[in-house]
């Protein structure tokens, strides 16, 4: 049984071990993807960047969403501009049929 004690609050007040080290607050700032930059996979231009801690991979919007789960698991940062094609009229979304 639970006791009546509502809002029980467990508030452990140390401050102090969360305000300690900020963990590694310095990865080199991401620059834009430009037109040079290509997917690993087929060599589309690449809208994702995924930061590792041994490198970076560069992934067009297809396969970035392709490996996004595995990606997610391993990546330090991901940089994602797949906006960029949502801005472009999607008037050839439906020239796979
Ligand atoms: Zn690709």
């Amino acid at each position: 049984m639970f006791s009546e004690q509502a809002h029980q609050q467990t508030h452990s007040s140390t401050d102090e071990t969360t305000r300690r080290g900020s963990v590694t607050g310095t990865i080199a700032p991401t620059r834009p993807l430009s037109a040079a930059d290509r997917c690993d996979r087929c060599g589309a231009a690449a809208y994702v960047r995924v930061v590792l801690d041994s490198g970076e991979l560069l992934f067009c919007a297809h396969h970035a969403r392709k490996y996004e789960d595995k990606l997610r698991a391993v990546a330090v940062d991901i940089q994602d501009e797949t906006g960029r094609l949502a801005s472009t009229p999607s008037s050839a979304a439906d020239d796979e049929r």
